[in-house]
Parts: structure tokens; sequence; C-alpha cells
């Protein structure tokens, strides 16, 4: 990590530290990490295992700095990509002051919970317990669903909450604050994210990628940006896209151009945001037969573990 040399003063009481999110796929956690930092950092989707690269998400209030670690959902692994995200998500446990488990709180707990919590009962940090979507539960069930969450970490405080309404959201920030070891800011205090930009601007094309195509497609997409470069007031961006196979090329081009044009045009809106400017946005599809299976591949598209 590098540290920026100009920081402010720290104030009297002040605690900084990190803060690791770990869940299942699809409880939230990018979500979560929007909304608290109050920006877009991480992309989400309806469908699981968007979360590929690890990302420090920063919210800073008055009294502390959080460094929140996304991880990509623990779930168990099927191939070699499987592995690596799995892997890179018991690592970052190993590194942080604090644990937040998310979980899907709009359903009873599960069996598919116990492999979280089995890995969070061996950690010596502590853990906090963050019950997510809560809005899509009726006020008259919510004491019993929350109940059935109790016995799982029964030392671990638990927070009702909904990352999408925000609901819940200062209770939970209020809760990981004293966990924190005392410190001074460890980013400036207008910092939401460490991620690289073009980490984010490959990120919101495959955020597109989910979106707009259906099944085979999603998993097996990488995106490379090749060029960002400065044009006149536009940012012209020139990205490639990967997939396995030409049937897949074939659903992402679309009927005459149709889908790869609407993820261009999503994705270019988004990026406008993000860089707060005109972008101009050149997508090229590319078939790269079983790149998920290849470990150098995974380490120039970034799924590196250091
Ligand atoms: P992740 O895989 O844990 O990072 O999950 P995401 O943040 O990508 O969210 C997965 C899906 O759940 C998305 O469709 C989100 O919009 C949805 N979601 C996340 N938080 C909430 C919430 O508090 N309430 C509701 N209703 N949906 C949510
Ligand atoms: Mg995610």
């Amino acid at each position: 990590m590098t540290i920026p040399a100009v920081l402010p003063s720290t104030p009297e009481g002040f605690r900084s530290g990190f803060v690791a999110l770990v869940g299942r796929p699809n409880v939230g956690k990018s979500t979560l990490l929007n909304h608290l930092v109050g920006e877009k950092v991480a992309i989400t989707s309806p469908v699981a295992q968007t979360t590929r690269h690890r990302l420090r998400a920063i919210l800073t209030t008055p009294s502390a700095q959080l460094v929140l670690l996304d991880t990509p959902g623990i779930h168990k692994p099927h191939h070699l990509l499987g592995e690596r995200l799995v892997q890179m998500a018991r690592q970052s446990i190993g590194e942080v002051d604090v644990v937040l488990a998310l979980m899907d709180g709009s359903v009873p707990m599960g069996r598919g919970d116990g492999f979280v919590l089995d890995l969070l009962r061996q950690i010596p940090q502590p853990v906090v317990l963050g019950l997510n979507k809560q809005d899509l539960v009726p006020a008259e069930e919510r004491d019993a669903l929350i109940a059935s969450y109790r016995e799982a970490l029964p030392e671990a405080p638990l927070l009702p909450l909904s990352a999408l309404s925000g609901d819940g959201c200062p209770s939970l920030v209020a809760t990981l604050e004293p966990l924190l070891p005392p410190g001074p800011h460890l980013y400036p205090p207008d910092t939401v994210s460490d991620q690289p930009e073009r980490v984010l601007l490959a990120e919101l094309i495959r955020e597109q990628v989910l979106h707009q195509t259906r099944e085979e497609v999603p998993h097996s997409v990488a995106v490379q940006i090749e060029r960002v470069e400065a044009d006149g007031p536009r940012t012209a961006v020139l990205a490639t896209v990967m997939v396995e196979r030409s049937s897949q090329k074939g659903i992402l081009i679309g009927k005459g151009g149709s889908m790869l044009r609407e993820i261009g045009r999503g994705a270019r809106l988004q990026m406008q945001t993000v860089l707060g400017g005109p972008v101009y946005l050149e997508l090229f599809v590319k078939v790269v037969p079983h790149w998920r299976q290849k470990p150098g591949r995974l380490a120039e598209l970034g799924y590196r573990l250091d």
C-alpha cells in the first residue's frame, strides 16, 4: 500500500484500520461498500460471483477511518478461478483488524452459511455480523429471522441493515469504529477507493456484460483496458472483452452489433459519472479459449495473489 504524503493531523481519540467484508456471493457486499462510501466503487449484479478484484473502499468519519476490503464471495471452489477467489478471501481476513460478515438476512440462516461461519470461528479478530436486505422482510417477521442468526456466532454483534436503503448503516459504522485500533488517517479524508482507474473502468464494462447478457456468458468474460487517453475534453477508452468461445462472442456482439452497442452505451454512461466528463468508448470482443484455466492468463488479468 502506498501512503500518501499529505495527511491531516490526527484528532484526539481517532481510530483507523482495516475491515474485511466477507460473505457468500450475492449477499450485498459491493452494494454495502458503495453505500458506505457514498460513491460507486464496486460493481454489483444480480448474478453471483461478480467481484473478482480486491478492492479497498475508504470511509472517513469525524472519529475514524475504515479501510474496507471487498473480498470475492466465499464459496466452495469449482475451478481454478474459483480457487483463487477463495484464496484471496482467506488472505484478506489475515490482514485486517475486524471482520464484517455479511449475510442475506431476508432469508433464515441456511446450510450454505455454515461454510462462512466455520471460517469465522477460526480467526482471532473480532467479527461483526451484518444481516442485510432487511427491506425485503415484513416487519412482523423480522424478530424471528434475526433470532435464527443469533446462535451462529453468539459473541458477535448482530446488526440488521439494508445496504440498498441505508437503514442500519450508521449503527453498523458505530459498531465497527471502536473495534479499530487508535491510529492516524491512512488515506486523505476525501479518498473513497484505492482502485486504479483502469481496473474500475474494466469492471464497469464487465458489469454491463453481466446486466445485459444472461446465463452462459457472464462468468467467462474478462475485460482488458488497452488505452485511456485524454482526447480534448473527452476521455477515449479502448477495451477488449475476452470470452472463451466464439458462440459467446456472437451473443456479446448481438444482432447487427446491437448487444455490444448497448453494453458500450451503458458502460460509457457509468464511466462519464466516474470520470466526470464525456467519454468515447471503443470495445472489441476477442475469443481466448479457456482463459480461466490458465494461471499466466489469470495473473495478466490481475487475479494475482500478492
Ligand atoms: P455481492 O456479491 O455480495 O457483492 O452482492 P451485490 O452487492 O452485487 O448484490 C447482489 C444483489 O443483491 C444485487 O442485485 C443488489 O442490488 C441486491 N442487494 C444488495 N443489497 C440489498 C438490500 O439491502 N436490499 C435488497 N432488496 N437488495 C439488495
Ligand atoms: Mg460483490
